[in-house]
């Protein structure tokens, strides 16, 4: 089981890139739709910023990091600065605000891990989050839609991973299953490794800025990389190939951690992540671009790690072998 197969690609996996792009586009938000979520925003900040007029509302998350479906819900981010005023107590005030602004359904979650305030929009039909000064998570936005700028495939390689894994429920962190978050960043691993896309971090800094003691900077004149990834020709059913191969039988899950910030496969060694300190048991290691003692792996257990491998096989020998793996792959989970 824990030999690495190395096997070839099939070599008609080609044909189903029409298949698996239909499905790309079938969950693309529309236009429209994203209308409304600025339109949303639009309205939120107006109000909010009559309040407190230092404010900014960001919005962060799936809506505006190039890889959320049509219908998600919105995340939203307050940056304020007020010494004054613990997290909880803005939650609480800005749930007083938002009500007083005639929004429905608002709901403050002060005792959650990220405290936040949830709430539908009448007007536009949308639901919506919004934490407070989580600004390392506006940051990761903004790096994730820069990468997906640069190649079109790592768009539609991380919506038809994503789209699988909430239909095989490995998408569920209070399971032990991996993050949307974490999902995006293995596959711009993997197109850093194939050359199609580069290490951002690694190039001249051209966007700085520090979030509590993270630094954060990369190369973000991402318009001068379009042609980054040209020379190599693969589809988008073929990457897909890669990447569960990849993660079913190469990956080396005792020594190594993926690591977009360096384009490489670093050591556990290295990040002294070779033993379980707390919760962190770093079964699978995925570094987080800027907070980089953050294993995005860290939510896997003992027994979410078999349920994760044994899905990555099974995706792995459905793009082998299956003789309808577009539709095969994405077949609900039944327990
Ligand atoms: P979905 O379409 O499933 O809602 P999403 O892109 O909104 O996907 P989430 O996993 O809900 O993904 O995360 C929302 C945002 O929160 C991410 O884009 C990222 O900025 C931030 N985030 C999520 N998990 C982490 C994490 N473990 N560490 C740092 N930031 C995270
Ligand atoms: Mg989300």
């Amino acid at each position: 089981r824990f030999q690495r197969r190395i096997r070839a690609c099939r070599y008609d996996i080609d044909q189903f890139t029409p298949n698996f792009l239909s499905i790309f586009d079938s969950l693309v938000p529309s236009e429209e739709e994203i209308a409304k979520q600025n339109q949303l925003l639009a309205a939120l900040s107006r109000l909010i910023n009559k309040e407190w007029p230092n404010s900014k509302l960001y919005l962060y998350g799936s809506c505006a990091n190039s890889f959320g479906f049509s219908n998600s819900d919105i995340d939203l981010c307050l940056s304020i600065d007020d010494k004054e005023m613990s997290k909880v107590d803005i939650i609480l005030k800005l749930a007083e605000i938002l009500q007083a602004g005639n929004l429905q359904n608002i709901q403050a979650l002060t005792r959650a891990r990220v405290p936040i305030v949830k709430l539908m929009d009448q007007v536009t039909g949308l639901s919506c989050d919004i934490c407070v000064n989580n600004l390392l998570a506006v940051v990761n936005t903004k790096l994730l839609r820069d990468y997906a700028q640069i190649d079109r495939r790592l768009q539609q390689l991380a919506f038809i991973v994503k789209h699988w894994a909430k239909s095989r429920r490995v998408n569920e962190t209070y399971q032990g299953t991996l993050s949307s978050y974490a999902y995006v960043i293995m596959c711009i691993h993997l197109l850093q490794l194939r050359r199609i896309l580069p290490c951002l971090q690694e190039m001249d800094a051209t966007c700085n800025v520090t979030v509590d003691d993270n630094h954060c900077t990369y190369f973000d004149q991402v318009d001068k990389l379009k042609n980054y990834g040209a020379h190599n020709k693969e589809t988008v059913s073929s990457l897909l190939w890669a990447f569960f191969h990849y993660w079913a039988y190469q990956h080396d899950y005792m020594q190594d951690v993926i690591s977009i910030r360096t384009g490489r496969i670093i050591s556990k060694h290295m990040k002294d992540w070779t033993r379980r300190v707390g919760n962190d048991r770093h079964l699978i290691c995925i570094e987080d671009p800027f907070e980089t003692s953050h294993d995005l792996g860290r939510v896997v257990d003992k027994f979410s790690i078999k349920i994760l491998r044994e899905e990555f096989e099974r995706a792995a020998n459905i793009l082998q072998y299956d003789a309808n793996p577009s539709v095969t792959l994405f077949e609900p989970y039944v327990p």
